[in-house]
């Protein structure tokens, strides 16, 4: 056996704990919203920016067209 190569991660989880990492369903995947906090599920769309951020989900953002947008909501940004 090589001491020198570490452990991998999951491996070294078992030596110290016993049994193997389990991964809770609730903890294994969770992703709030950066724009309104909602807590979204895996099916849950999200918008990201050019940068490869995502700003938006679908439950916080909806869309038109430029020229339905009202002078007065263009001022209210
Ligand atoms: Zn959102």
């Amino acid at each position: 056996m090589n001491d020198s190569l570490p452990d991998h991660p999951a491996i070294a989880y078992i030596m110290s704990h016993g049994y193997p990492e389990e991964q809770e369903p609730d903890d294994a995947w969770r992703f709030v919203c950066p724009s309104c906090g909602e807590e979204l599920t895996p099916d849950d769309r999200v918008y990201k920016n050019n940068d490869g951020y995502v700003v938006a989900c679908e439950h916080c953002i909806t869309w038109e067209f430029a020229s339905e947008v009202d002078e007065w909501e263009i001022k209210q940004r």
